[in-house]
C-alpha cells in the first residue's frame, strides 16, 4: 500500500527542496553521511557531502553491523557490495569467570530482515566501499578537506558556510581524498536541507543548541584492533570475569578486536596504552608483536542521545557521543 502524499505549504516546500535547484548538504563523510548520501542519490536527489578530513577514516572504530543497517544499505543498492566485506555473524557467546560457556545468544531464524543479526566488519573498509559507490553516482559530489562552520536559513532553504583547508592544512590528497587546498576561505553553499552526520561532537548540533541526555560510564576500557589473529570463530565472546571483563570479536582475514576493562592504575581515557599493557592483557588469548596492533586506545562508554533530531532545515542523523 502506498502512503498518501503529504499536503500543505510545508509539504510543498519539502518537495521543492528535494527536487529543486538546491542540493541536500550532508555534513560528515563517516558511515552515516556516506550512507544517507547514497540513499538520496539513488533516488535522484542531488547531494553534496562535505568532510573536514582529507579522506575517509582509517581508524578501526565500529566493528559490528546489524541486520537493520544491512537492510538500509540494501535500499541504496549496496548490500551485495557490503556483504563482501563483512563476516556474517553467528551470535555472541557469554563465558563465566572460568571460561565456561553460559549461553550463546543468536538472532531469530529465519532472519527477520533477510540478514544475520550481527555482522563483523572494519569501519575503514565500509567507508571506502560507500565512497566508491557514491562517486559513481552523478547526483553526488564529495568535497574533502571542507568543514561546515555556520548555517543559517530562510523561507526556502539553508545557507551553509564552508571552510576549505588552506595550503598548509590537509592537502586534500589523503588515501581516498581529493579536493581541498582551496586557500582557507569561507564560501557559502545554498542547500534545501542540511543533514548533520558529523558524529558525536556534531557541529550542527552545537550550532543549533541541541543538548544530549543519557548515561556516561566512568570505567576505562582498553580497545585494541589486531591482525594476524588465530581466532576463526564467527561469533563474539564476552568473558564475564569480575576482575577483568573482556570482549573478543574476531573479524575478517585475521583481524580481531580485544576490549578489556582497565583498573584505575592501568590507564586513563584518551591516553594510548603502552604496548606492555596490551601484550599482558592479550596474553591469555594470543602472543602479539607491536606491528600486529593496528590501533589501541583507552576510552569510556557514553550512551547519550540528542534531545531533538530536527531544527528547521537541519536534521541530525546518527548522532551520539562515544
Ligand atoms: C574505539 C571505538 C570503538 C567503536 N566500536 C563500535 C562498534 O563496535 N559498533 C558501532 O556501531 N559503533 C562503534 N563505535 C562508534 C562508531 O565509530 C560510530 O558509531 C560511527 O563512527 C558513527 O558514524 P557517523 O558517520 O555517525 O560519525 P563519524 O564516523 O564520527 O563521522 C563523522 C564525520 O563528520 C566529520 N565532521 C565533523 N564535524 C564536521 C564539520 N563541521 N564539517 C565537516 N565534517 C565534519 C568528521 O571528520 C567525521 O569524519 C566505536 C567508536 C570507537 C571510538
Amino acid at each position: 500500500m502506498t502512503a498518501p502524499e503529504p499536503s500543505g505549504p510545508e509539504a510543498e516546500r519539502d518537495r521543492a527542496g528535494a527536487a529543486g535547484a538546491a542540493p541536500v548538504l550532508v555534513v560528515g563523510g563517516g558511515p552515516v553521511g556516506l550512507t544517507v548520501a547514497n540513499l538520496l542519490a539513488a533516488r535522484g536527489v542531488r547531494v553534496v557531502v562535505v568532510e573536514r578530513n582529507a579522506g575517509t577514516s582509517d581508524e578501526a572504530k565500529a566493528i559490528s553491523l546489524d541486520d537493520e543497517s544491512l537492510r538500509t544499505l540494501q535500499a541504496a543498492g549496496l548490500a551485495e557490495r557490503v556483504l563482501e566485506i563483512v563476516v556474517p555473524g553467528t551470535g555472541t557467546r557469554y563465558h563465566d569467570r572460568n571460561g565456561r560457556v553460559l549461553f550463546h545468544a543468536r538472532g531469530p531464524a529465519p532472519y527477520r530482515l533477510g540478514y544475520p543479526f550481527k555482522n563483523q566488519f572494519a569501519q575503514p573498509e565500509l567507508e571506502r566501499v560507500l565512497l566508491e559507490a557514491l562517486r559513481a553516482r552523478p547526483e553526488a559530489e564529495v568535497r574533502f578537506s571542507t568543514e561546515l562552520v555556520s548555517v543559517a536559513e530562510d523561507e526556502t532553504g539553508a545557507v551553509a558556510g564552508l571552510r576549505t583547508a588552506g595550503p598548509d592544512g590537509p592537502n586534500g590528497h589523503g588515501p581516498n581524498g581529493h579536493g581541498g587546498g582551496h586557500g582557507g576561505g569561507v564560501t557559502e553553499l545554498r542547500a534545501s536541507w542540511v543533514l548533520g552526520c558529523d558524529g558525536g561532537r556534531s557541529t550542527i548540533r552545537e550550532l543549533r543548541g541541541i543538548d544530549m541526555t543519557g548515561t556516561s560510564h566512568q570505567d576505562v576500557w582498553l580497545v585494541a584492533d589486531t591482525v594476524g589473529d588465530h581466532h576463526d570463530e564467527r561469533f563474539g565472546m564476552h568473558h564475564g570475569s569480575p576482575d577483568r571483563p573482556a570482549v573478543v570479536v574476531p573479524g575478517r582475514g585475521g583481524r580481531c578486536r580485544y576490549e578489556f576493562r582497565l583498573r584505575p592504575d592501568e590507564g586513563e581515557k584518551g591516553v594510548e596504552p603502552d604496548f606492555g599493557t596490551v601484550r599482558r592483557l592479550i596474553a591469555p588469548y594470543r602472543d602479539i608483536t607491536p606491528d600486529q596492533v593496528e590501533r589501541c586506545t583507552a576510552y569510556t562508554f557514553n550512551a547519550v542521545v540528542a534531545d531533538r533530531w530536527r531544527d528547521g532545515r537541519c536534521l541530525l542523523l546518527g548522532t551520539r557521543r562515544t
